[in-house]
């Protein structure tokens, strides 16, 4: 699995906190354009108040679903609130809620999504592949509801589930 390391300008390199458990693997859209600088997702997460990209993975929509590293891997993300210190957040570029968007994850965007998860499973064999508005079923401080993945993304989880635990 080829993923991409981002130079990234962290406001606090140093401020990352290591996470103590893995229980689960935190899928998103981000809501945005489907094929857009990366740097631009940073800019929005450093508004949020926060340091730097929240997710640890973003899939972008380009050709090859190019894997582009976010947070440090072990570290606690930004994008699940009530579960950040727990789960590894991955988003795949675009807006795939079908009432707002026609976009659709590409085929390569998908693959990326299977291949990395297949690969976290190997570290972290206990993990449970959920999307961002199941946050709200597991705990009740998840904040806003919220349609992340989108509805287009989140029914095409299960499917993807089972053929990563294959
Ligand atoms: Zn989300």
């Amino acid at each position: 699995m080829n993923i991409v390391e981002h130079d990234w300008a962290w406001p606090n390199p140093d401020g990352f906190e290591t996470r103590q458990s893995t229980l689960y693997f935190i899928v998103h859209h981000t809501d945005g354009p489907q094929n857009q600088d990366t740097n631009e997702i940073f800019a929005e997460h450093v508004k949020n108040g926060w340091n730097g990209i929240g997710y640890h993975f973003v899939i972008k929509g380009d050709e090859k679903g190019t894997i582009v590293r976010g947070r440090p891997l072990e570290s606690i993300g930004a994008h699940a609130l009530g579960l950040n210190y727990c789960s590894i957040g991955i988003a795949l570029e675009g807006d795939f809620e079908s009432s707002e968007s026609s976009e659709v994850p590409t085929d390569a965007q998908i693959a990326s999504l299977k291949g990395l998860l297949k690969e976290l499973y190997t570290e972290y064999p206990n993990a449970k592949i959920i999307g961002h508005r199941d946050v709200a079923d597991i705990v009740e401080d998840a904040g806003d509801s919220t349609a992340c993945p989108g509805d287009t993304l989140y029914n095409m989880l299960p499917d993807i589930i089972k053929q990563v635990q294959a």
